[in-house]
């Protein structure tokens, strides 16, 4: 294939059709604080995502950094090591420790079953991810919440448009950040928010994304700077016309892919854990003792032929050098996510990848020595 393939490419509408939201930004001249573009795709996305509040911000990084503000979380916070870096680091950043907990091996998601043995007197909150967009057990999850009088403030960064039973997943826990990012389902090029259950706490949100100024004269918090622009808002509001067709993609990407991969021995495609709408965001695979590669050994042949699949989430973030001397960052306390991170692979997957190319990935998969 003479174009390199790369695990994923942004969508990006018709550039004319981005030409009339510049204008009217240029007629208003507000360029950001909460401008016309701004508000617009708040509301637009509290529609579309079904989710009482939404408060945006220039990317899902600093909206995690500001959810764990928002609710003064100190101490000590469980997470998953296997997530990207930003899960943890927006601990770090905050003067909290991360302490880490296995995850289970059918959803790749915190186990929710080890949660109780790590709980401290120091414990203040549980920061669960809904890895590759698949809904953790919110419902265990939030009864030892209760139990232990624990926030949950979910990393959704992969879960934009994925419903369970009730409606999107964002609306689980006390917050939901998510991630606007360009390599996820909906990008705003750079972006992110934190979907909120009601109006005061997006008030506080607010005055933490803009300084903590209230008016000209108060100040009420050592906030940050997360506003979103007007021009991402602008393109927010533009990627939404196209989300239905973004999403329709994928899902038919997903099942030709499921449909080739099904019959390969030592290929188990990462299942879905109980959503009813999925986004099709990743497609990750495991790679098994039966197969006749490794892992990396895939990873390269793949690569060998100009498709750049990704080890998500490899290596664990308990393995990076600020969290690897952290008593919970031992692989003997963390086997699930040890083994999974030696078996994991993401093949590319996005709305304008062709037919032709899942055919050839597909076929690499399955003769890997003819190729
Ligand atoms: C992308 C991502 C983030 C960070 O989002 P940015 O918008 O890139 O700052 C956080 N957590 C997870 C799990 C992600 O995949």
């Amino acid at each position: 294939m003479k174009e390199p393939i790369y695990v994923t490419q942004p969508y990006l509408p018709p550039l004319e059709e981005f030409t009339e939201y510049l204008q009217k930004i240029w007629d208003d001249k507000r360029l950001t604080n909460n401008g016309p573009m701004h508000q617009k795709l708040e509301n637009e996305l509290c529609e579309y995502l079904g989710v009482p509040e939404i408060a945006l911000f220039n990317n899902g990084t600093i909206a995690l950094l500001t959810a764990l503000q928002a609710l003064r979380i100190t101490g000590e916070v469980i997470t998953t090591p296997y997530s990207f870096v930003a899960t943890a680091h927006s601990l770090l950043w905050n003067g909290i420790s991360p302490v880490f907990v296995d995850i289970n091996p059918d959803t790749l998601n915190l186990d929710p079953k080890k949660i109780e043995a790590a709980i401290t007197p120091h414990t203040s909150a549980i920061m669960p991810v809904h890895c590759y967009g698949n809904p953790c057990d919110v419902k265990a999850i939030q009864e030892i919440a209760d139990n232990y009088n624990l926030k949950v403030i979910y990393d959704a960064a992969h879960a934009f448009g994925v419903q369970d039973e009730g409606g999107s997943v964002l609306r689980h826990g006390d917050l939901s950040a998510i991630s606007f990012h360009a390599t996820k389902v909906f990008n705003t090029f750079e972006g992110g928010a934190i979907v909120c259950p009601d109006a005061k706490t997006k008030q506080r949100i607010n005055n933490l994304k803009n300084f903590g100024i209230v008016d000209e004269v108060t100040v009420v918090a050592p906030g940050i700077n997360g506003k979103m622009s007007e021009v991402n808002a602008a393109f927010g509001l533009l990627q939404l016309q196209h989300i239905e067709h973004v999403l329709a993609s994928r899902k038919e990407i997903a099942q030709l892919y499921g449909e080739y991969l099904s019959s390969v021995s030592g290929i188990t495609v990462v299942p879905h854990s109980g959503q009813t709408v999925s986004n099709h965001a990743y497609y990750p695979i495991l790679v098994g003792e039966e197969y006749p590669l490794t892992r990396d050994e895939l990873y390269q042949k793949l690569k060998d032929n100009g498709i750049f699949g990704r080890r998500y989430f490899y290596p664990l973030i308990s393995e990076f050098s600020m969290y690897r001397g952290m008593p919970s960052a031992a692989p003997e306390n963390l086997p699930v996510a040890s083994g999974v991170a030696e078996k994991i692979l993401c093949l590319p997957i996005y709305p304008t990848l062709d037919h032709l190319a899942i055919e050839k990935i597909s076929d690499i998969i399955a003769n890997p020595h003819s190729f």
